[in-house]
């Protein structure tokens, strides 16, 4: 515990973590202060995939420095809730700062990140059946995930097998070959 303060003595500064939560009714709900962003970023997920159906539709976590008269945090989340490309629900949380997203709806867990390998590549994915897809931007990996979870929803109501998913998803990276073949004839 007492490592976390051992900067004080350097005169270096001291951060703390404060996450937030807003409930379906707008009101701010705090998640406690920490002493490092981990934590604090631990209980946030936990918050949401806890409360995934509670309609909880704004989320933030700030960085403060201890001590300080500023007034200003440092932004490290903001997330809003929204409907999910691929299981419909309203447990898509898309993180503005980092641009990414993932689905908090333990069957779904749909996602979106930056790549860490290419610049200005976004990748998506959906894990149940290990789809994954990549785009230029968070909207064109948004429109990705919202076409395959189209076929999905469909196939769905006739037919829940995972191996009509398994079909789909072969199908789909089929058509896409097709559609490259065509952009490069
Ligand atoms: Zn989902």
């Amino acid at each position: 515990m007492l490592d976390t303060y051992a900067g004080d003595s350097m005169g270096n500064d001291i951060f703390v973590f404060v996450p937030s939560i807003v409930n379906i009714d707008g009101i701010v709900e705090g998640l406690g202060i920490y002493s490092n962003e981990k934590s604090a970023l631990e209980k946030l997920r936990k918050k949401i995939s806890d409360n995934w159906s509670d309609g909880y539709k704004e989320a933030q976590l700030v960085m403060w420095t201890l001590d300080s008269d500023s007034t200003d945090a440092t932004p490290l989340k903001h997330m809003y809730a929204k409907t999910c490309p691929i299981c419909d629900e309203r447990t898509f949380w898309i993180d503005v700062v980092e641009m990414n997203a993932l689905c908090y709806l333990p069957a779904c867990q749909a996602w979106i990140e930056s790549s860490d390998i290419e610049e200005e590549r976004i990748d998506c994915g959906w894990p149940p059946i290990g789809f994954t897809s990549h785009s230029d931007s968070i909207e064109g990996a948004l429109r990705e995930l919202r076409k395959y979870g189209a076929r999905i929803r469909t196939s769905m109501i006739e037919d829940s097998d995972i191996f009509t998913h398994r079909t789909l998803l072969e199908e789909y990276e089929l058509s896409k070959k097709e559609k490259n073949k065509d952009n490069i004839t």
